[in-house]
């Protein structure tokens, strides 16, 4: 299944946190470590979503192709930083197809969204769930894969004004009962807060001195994330795993994990 990860602390450069580390995102395209029951490799598209001081509004940058094939995207990295981001790399889902729009983070105003999973019995399973949305969010729905049809579930909640962990738990709850084994690992973010859902895929959390980073799969974090001016941090981050069925919500400060409900849901 696809990776993605999602960083909020001191300015980084995209290249130094996603293409040059050991095992960072760039090399899990090819090589990652923990892919569970979906998939082998990550090459139908990536994408980056980061936040400026310029702008409210995230850019984006997305690519159907591999991202080590991509050099467009290895001459912009090292032009940008950014104190927050989501990226995700993309293991197409079985009869969707790999073109940019099919690859997260998908956006919405000032939100990035990633999901890492896949919803079996897509679009069918999910009609019901899709006759409560806004027929313009249907409509504007960014690609045909099951991801977007779970961001147009998310995203109409966030725009009904529901709080963000909130509309991630209880979109979740809404995919799963519909769909009991779908795999659910989502992360949102506004550029101030990171919310993650682990749900059958693996997740890890690691907080520095500097930085909060969520990803599917640990990565050696660069010195400017590890809060390391003087040298003198340690190499080896902080990585924990998340355990499966919770949720994780981060900002600048701190870091929550929740186990989500109807865990006896799950079809594993
Ligand atoms: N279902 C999504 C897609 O097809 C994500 C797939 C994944 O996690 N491998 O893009």
């Amino acid at each position: 299944m696809c990776r993605h990860v999602g960083y909020l602390g001191t300015p980084v450069r995209l290249d130094e946190l996603l293409l040059r580390p050991s095992h960072g995102l760039l090399e899990q395209t090819w090589a990652p470590n923990d892919m569970r029951r979906g998939g082998t490799i990550n090459v139908d598209g990536f994408g980056v979503g980061w936040y400026g001081a310029e702008r409210v509004e995230p850019s984006r940058y997305r690519a159907a192709g591999p991202m080590w094939a991509d050099e467009n995207f290895a001459a912009l990295a090292p032009e940008v930083s950014a104190d927050a981001l989501v990226g995700a790399i993309r293991s197409a889902t079985r009869s969707t197809s790999a073109e940019r729009t099919a690859c997260a983070p998908f956006q919405s105003g000032r939100w990035l969204f990633s999901h890492n999973g896949s919803v079996p019995g897509w679009p069918d399973s999910l009609a019901e769930l899709a006759e409560k949305l806004d027929p313009v969010r249907l409509l504007a729905s960014e690609a045909p894969v099951d991801s977007a049809a779970v961001w147009a579930l998310l995203s109409q909640r966030l725009s009904d004004g529901q709080p963000p962990a909130d509309a991630v738990r209880d979109t979740l709850v809404e995919v799963v009962r519909a769909v009991p084994d779908a795999r659910m690992n989502m992360l949102l973010s506004d550029g101030n807060l990171l919310i993650a859902t682990s749900w059958t895929h693996s997740l890890s959390v690691c907080r520095t001195e500097s930085a909060v980073v969520i990803a599917s799969e640990p990565f050696e974090l660069p010195a400017a994330a590890r809060g390391d001016r003087d040298g003198s941090a340690p190499a080896d981050s902080p990585w924990h795993a998340v355990p499966d069925g919770h949720l994780v919500v981060a900002d600048r400060e701190e870091t929550s994990l929740t186990p989500l409900p109807d865990i006896e849901l799950r079809d594993s």
